[in-house]
């Protein structure tokens, strides 16, 4: 059995063998610490009885570990060059299937009913790429998929910002967003030295599931995304200002910004950071209300 494809000696032989050169527009940070990886795999809890999606292998650090762990492995590469390597360092898993492709374009739905046999949970874990860790994790909470799990290896500080309760600097319109639908914990940090090239930040291995129920049920799901994100654009702002420069600075507008707040027991002058996000929704009910 040759070393692990994530040890120091083993990645960089793999490297230099095919020329392959970063890319760091596509996030390329691989991860050389077996040890770690072990770790990811147990935050997510990964089993025989568990089918896992992976976007971005890289050269199959991550994937080495879950295909071990998994019934299946699906694992979505963009960069076309790293095919080849793949081939190569996985060929001893025939449990593991590497399509090319964009994980924010590709049909997901289609990739699981082609792969996966439907009897399997399914999860996901990966170590994302972090010039688009927002847009996959939308992505992944939008999708109508019913995965079990998502398990993801991100910067610290987007880790912090997803996990941020209110009157605190990282509360915004990302942890209310996720939060609202999704449990989410921070299972551990990882030094910017365990990867190859070092990327100039710390990172965090974040688990979500799904709740039940969301945290607040809205009845136009849009108008309440444009009132959080809205309410957050200056957060040294007060609310007010946000909310005329969202909605309008007309005076009927006003009025109706003036009652609707009166309505929720929200001050004009508070910061968003300040309302929960149940307040946040009975703002956007209420400003839903047709004026009277
Ligand atoms: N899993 C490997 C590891 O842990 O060492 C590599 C992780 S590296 C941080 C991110 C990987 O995502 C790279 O292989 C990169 O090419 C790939 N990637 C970047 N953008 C992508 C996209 N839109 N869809 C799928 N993969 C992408």
């Amino acid at each position: 059995m040759p070393e692990h494809i994530a040890t120091p000696s083993r990645t960089n032989e793999i490297l230099r063998r095919h020329g392959f050169r970063f890319k760091k527009s596509l996030g390329q940070n691989f991860l050389t610490n077996p040890k770690i990886l072990a770790n990811i795999v147990a935050a997510g809890a990964v089993t025989a009885a568990d089918d896992v999606i992976e976007i971005g292998p890289g050269i199959g650090a991550l994937t080495e570990f879950l295909a071990t762990a998994a019934h299946q492995v699906l694992a979505l590469e963009v960069d076309p060059r790293l095919l080849p390597v793949l081939a190569e360092t996985l060929a001893p898993y025939p449990n593991t299937t590497v399509v090319e492709g964009d994980v924010l374009k590709a049909d997901l739905a289609t990739l699981i009913a082609t792969h996966f046999d439907g009897q399997h949970a399914i999860k996901v874990v990966a170590n994302l790429p972090y010039y688009i860790t927002t847009p996959i994790l939308m992505h992944l909470i939008d999708t109508p998929i019913a995965f079990a799990s998502i398990t993801v290896m991100m910067q610290k500080e987007v880790a912090a910002r997803l996990t941020a309760q209110p009157n605190s600097k990282d509360y915004g319109s990302l942890s209310i967003g996720v939060q609202q639908h999704m449990d989410v914990a921070v299972a551990f940090t990882v030094s910017r030295t365990a990867f190859v090239p070092a990327p100039n930040v710390d990172s965090a291995i974040v688990t979500l599931t799904r709740r039940a129920e969301p945290l607040v049920t809205v009845r136009d799901q849009a108008a309440f995304d444009k009132l959080v994100r809205g309410s957050f654009v200056a957060r040294r702002k007060t609310l007010w200002n946000n909310l005329i420069n969202l909605y309008g600075k007309d005076e009927a507008t006003k009025a109706r910004l003036t009652t609707a707040l009166a309505q929720v027991g929200v001050a004009p002058s508070a910061r968003a950071e300040q309302l929960t996000i149940s307040q946040f929704a009975a703002l956007a009910e209420a400003l839903a209300a047709p004026a009277r």
